[in-house]
């Protein structure tokens, strides 16, 4: 009897569903962080079968349990088997590169520049010693490799180097210049690289959480300061402020603080605030309209007959 017919057998036995018993069995070849995970809670018992095509790379399973990303386990092992391979592409890419004498690494130093910042050529440059290349990955996991300069100084002046530049940076930009650009730069790159995580997160399985802790925060963040008040004189939860010097009632202030109070009253204030913009959409958003409409009908509206 193989050992798939064995683990049927005892499943029957113990009247349990089999993958109970290969996930019991999974855990067994489990690295003890992953075990201790499973015995302290953090882990289903279930989440050893997932794990297990793991089991001889514990830097991922390492990762997987470390994270502090609370997505579900196939996204979150997904993410640490494509860090894993990054890494890997990188290190074989580094070594590639030390192979043929050139210095790569995978950040830049302060102080260096991308040779195209520069204006100059790759060709001509590779030569010297301030030649490097910086390595990163694309979101395809395929290597980008940047050739940088380490001491832009060398080829600043006229005379004090014999490279050619292409002639793209006529003007040298200050270095102020050069400072916001290489900010603007960064900060593209990292909102590329957010942005991606968002999407991959967005894609894998949702949960309730995802509304409560972040979509309802974020709205009654952003919503206008009418509409806030309008949600605040609604509901009437909240006294407004009297300013002594005017005649000004502040609505939204009160009821701001009476939202961050609870998960329910945040939860009510976006209610409110759904229907005051509902009630006020016009013709050209119907769907609100549609939507405000069919609340109301699945709570059992009935609109006022109209008095003889
Ligand atoms: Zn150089």
């Amino acid at each position: 009897m193989g050992a798939g017919m064995k683990q049927k057998a005892l499943a029957q036995q113990l009247n349990q569903p089999l993958s109970w018993v290969r996930a019991r069995i999974a855990i067994v070849a489990l690295p003890v962080e992953a075990q201790a995970a499973i015995d302290a809670g953090e882990l289903e018992v279930s989440d050893a079968l997932k794990l297990a095509p793991y089991a001889d790379q514990p830097d991922i399973i390492a990762e997987v349990l470390g994270g502090h990303w609370r997505g579900d386990l196939d996204w979150r092992l997904r993410n640490a088997v494509r860090d894993a391979e990054r890494r890997t592409t990188l290190a074989t890419a580094i070594s590639e590169y030390e192979a043929a004498g050139i210095v790569a690494m995978t950040a830049t130093p302060a102080g260096a520049r991308a040779l195209d910042a520069l204006g100059l050529v790759d060709r001509d440059h590779r030569q010297e010693r301030c030649h490097f290349v910086v390595v990163g990955t694309d979101y395809n996991g395929a290597v980008r490799s940047v050739a940088h300069c380490a001491e832009p100084t060398r080829h600043a002046k006229r005379g004090d180097s014999d490279l050619k530049t292409t002639g793209r940076s006529e003007r040298p930009r200050s270095e102020a210049e050069q400072e916001s650009i290489d900010a603007a730069k960064a900060t593209k790159v990292a909102n590329t690289h957010r942005n991606a995580f968002a999407r991959d997160a967005i894609e894998a399985k949702l949960r309730r959480r995802d509304i409560t802790d972040f979509v309802l925060p974020a709205l009654f963040a952003c919503a206008g300061q009418t509409e806030i008040t309008e949600a605040a004189k609604l509901l009437q939860v909240v006294e407004p402020t009297k300013d002594a010097q005017s005649s000004y009632r502040d609505w939204s202030g009160p009821f701001r603080q009476w939202a961050g109070e609870s998960q329910a009253n945040l939860t009510r204030a976006m209610l409110a605030i759904a229907y005051v913009q509902a009630v006020a959409a016009g013709a050209w958003r119907p769907r609100a309209n549609e939507a405000l409409a069919g609340w109301l009908d699945r709570l059992g509206y009935k609109a006022p007959e109209p008095e003889a």
